[in-house]
């Protein structure tokens, strides 16, 4: 009797499977899902057969941490932005949603985001304000949303941040806001009572407020990535990691720190990991960015919170990421214009953050397995299943094992090709990446069952194809 699929994955050199390891066999799809993994396919009848050319397949990455909506609305913004996570082999991008009321108001967001993605989307719910607490309950019982990001950096004088655009506005614009240590602590034990997860953007405001006037004042003559790194220093970050590690054994919590760049900051927290609690109930994630630039890059382009760091931390991050202390990468994307990101030309005035979600598994393909520093299924850990793990998508995503969604990338660890902005199809005209060749890129990124990118171009018709992911109300218990 053959055995029938939608669509069979053939001619592997090696299928990544989280926990598992690197195994011959083929991948039988059938409604999205996968159905089987089967080593011979002498009875297999496919409608479908995509050869993987003896290229590996991976697990579809999970970039646990995209701003999108913010300079744009997101009707508009997320079109664009998941093309170019097609192009980098993100077949699910978390968005982290600001907003200023109140949650409930978040159909909105919902509706407009709807029929506007190629690839599956979940939603972090930052919580800005007091106010916005009360409606945790709202958000993870009714929509799916369980995981809610609190900015430790934010206070005094330095309190400003972009809010997301309302559906159909385009005047981006700031809230105020001011984090102290009562609002921190609550948002960490309502988040517990409410089985969810706290992200947090540790630095302390004040600390760099004290730190950038000083540095202002010398003005001393050193690169520009230098001066910002002294201004928002390690040790901002070391502050506020510890403060919010305490808090988090009070309430006996899991925390997620955001865009761990710095090694003073990882080893903080690893520190925190050995006291009390369950050992990983503090999570670490790094972005690419602190894994290929440092001060050196000496360019505008590299101003981002928490800063590029030395050479040296550069090491260290790769060191902590292949032996296991480091659970996930997220890009930190920012889809923001040149002309935006400069502003007045100065370090001062330039926007933090820039476009990132292409390139994460080229920078780790190219600069990590090719270089022997990280394996590929390190790659598939930390871009997929401890994300997926992590915020509640596990075994639906970050897996290749029958029922979970059919959500892979097959990469070529040979294709060489020179990074422009055109070629990673977001709204944002630049990159950091510019000029860079980097060697090893996806081929085909794949979204339940649909391949929304081959060879580098978006399948235009599968405009739509993303649906938004409701996470289950008690993964985090
Ligand atoms: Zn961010």
């Amino acid at each position: 009797m053959k055995n029938a699929c939608d669509t069979l994955i053939t001619n592997a050199k090696g299928v990544v499977i989280p926990e598992i390891g690197i195994i011959q066999t083929n991948i039988l799809i059938e409604n999205g899902k996968i159905k089987s993994l089967q080593r011979s396919i002498d009875n297999i009848q496919a409608s479908k057969i995509i050869s993987a050319n003896d290229k590996y397949v991976l697990p579809g990455v999970i970039d646990p941490h995209v701003h999108y909506g913010v300079y744009r609305p997101i009707e508009e913004a997320a079109q664009t932005e998941s093309a170019s996570a097609c192009i980098g082999g993100v077949t699910t991008m978390m968005r982290i949603l600001r907003m200023t009321g109140s949650y409930t108001d978040i159909e909105k967001q919902l509706s407009a985001s709807r029929g506007n993605h190629y690839v599956d989307y979940s939603i972090h719910a930052s919580i800005l304000h007091r106010s916005q607490i009360q409606d945790i309950p709202y958000l993870v019982e009714k929509i799916g949303i369980n995981s809610f990001k609190v900015y430790m950096n934010l206070g005094g004088e330095l309190n400003h941040i972009y809010v997301d655009l309302e559906p159909g506005s385009d005047e981006p614009r700031y809230s105020e806001v001011n984090v102290n240590d009562e609002l921190l602590s609550s948002i960490i034990k309502s988040a517990k009572i409410n089985n969810s997860l706290t992200m947090v953007h540790a630095e302390d405001p004040l600390m760099c407020a004290e730190y950038m006037r000083a540095i202002k004042n010398k003005q001393e003559n050193l690169p520009i990535l230098e001066t910002w790194s002294r201004c928002r220093p390690a040790l901002s970050e070391i502050r506020s990691i510890t403060k919010a590690a305490s808090f988090a054994r009070q309430f006996n919590s899991e925390l997620y720190f955001v865009h761990i760049g710095s090694a003073r900051a990882l080893e903080t927290i690893l520190q925190q990991r050995t006291r009390g609690g369950r050992k990983n109930s503090l999570y670490i994630e790094t972005c690419p960015h602190y894994l290929t630039h440092s001060t050196d890059f000496d360019s505008i382009l590299g101003k981002v919170v928490p800063p590029i760091r030395s050479k040296s931390d550069l090491y260290h991050l790769w060191s902590a990421l292949r032996d296991g202390q480091i659970d996930t990468i997220g890009t930190d994307h920012v889809a923001s214009r040149l002309s935006m990101k400069v502003g007045k030309g100065d370090i001062w005035s330039a926007l933090a953050g820039f476009p990132g979600l292409a390139t994460m598994i080229p920078v780790l393909l190219s600069n990590g397995v090719n270089k022997h520093r990280i394996s590929l299924e390190r790659v598939a850990e930390v871009t997929s299943y401890n994300t997926s793990k992590i915020f509640g998508l596990y075994p639906r995503k970050g897996t290749i094992q029958p029922g979970s969604d059919a959500d892979l990338i097959i990469v070529d660890l040979a294709l060489k090709k020179r990074v422009s902005p055109q070629l990673l199809k977001s709204y944002s005209d630049y990159t950091i990446y510019d000029g860079w060749e980097l060697k090893g890129w996806p081929v085909l990124t794949m979204v339940r069952g649909i391949v929304v990118m081959e060879n580098g171009e978006v399948e235009k018709r599968s405009l739509g194809h993303g649906e938004f992911i409701s996470r289950p109300t008690n993964c985090h218990k």
